[in-house]
């Protein structure tokens, strides 16, 4: 099988999430040998269940060799071994790390586990701002549209990028 190009989404809201990213991305890298690429951490406020610390986000890029729902066991495999407890914490609520699935190559999926766009992409800056980061000419398997334009037409969601230190001046300098 060829490899296939696959983004992953990665949040972290207990502890150092930058860290915790960090660590999720090596350990892909580990169990599949494939060198994951990350984006930019960013900071989000959290939605849905909203009283719970704010969370860093960023997306991986990886050329992949797994079956999507192998790739979907393995990241839930790591969920687990860096401490996510799926059965304590409230769904949507604080966790160590959560790896999503965003695009598997320009598949479909729909099955009981796994839902391939990530049904959050459309409505998620937090995914998008990075997700564009890593490619920002990337299209929606499904309606063909560019991220690009379906980013454009979201409403402020307080996301913020963290400053990585490679810049030369504070700002405003
Ligand atoms: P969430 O990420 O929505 O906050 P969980 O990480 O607990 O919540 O995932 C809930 C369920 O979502 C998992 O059991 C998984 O089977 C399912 N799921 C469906 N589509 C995907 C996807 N593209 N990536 C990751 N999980 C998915
Ligand atoms: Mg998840």
């Amino acid at each position: 099988m060829d490899a296939v190009r696959v983004f992953l989404g990665f949040g972290s809201n207990i502890g150092d999430g930058i860290e915790h990213i960090q660590t999720a991305a090596r350990e892909l890298k580990n169990r599949t040998g494939c060198a994951v690429r990350l984006s930019g951490f960013w900071r989000s406020k959290a939605r849905y269940y909203v009283d719970q610390p704010d969370f860093i986000n960023a997306v991986g890029e990886l050329r992949c060799l797994l079956g999507a729902a192998e790739l979907l066991d393995l990241c839930n495999a790591i969920e687990a071994a860096m401490g996510r407890d799926r059965s304590r914490v409230a769904e949507k609520g604080p966790r160590i790390i959560d790896i999503d699935i965003l695009l598997y190559g320009k598949e479909i999926i729909a099955t009981e586990r796994l839902i391939v766009p990530h049904p959050g992409i459309r409505e998620r800056k937090f995914v998008l701002f990075p997700l564009l980061e890593l490619d920002s000419g990337l299209r929606d398997p499904v309606t063909d549209e560019l991220f690009q334009d379906i980013l454009a037409r979201l409403p402020r969601q307080g996301i913020y990028p963290i400053l990585s230190g490679r810049y030369d001046a504070p700002y405003p300098a």
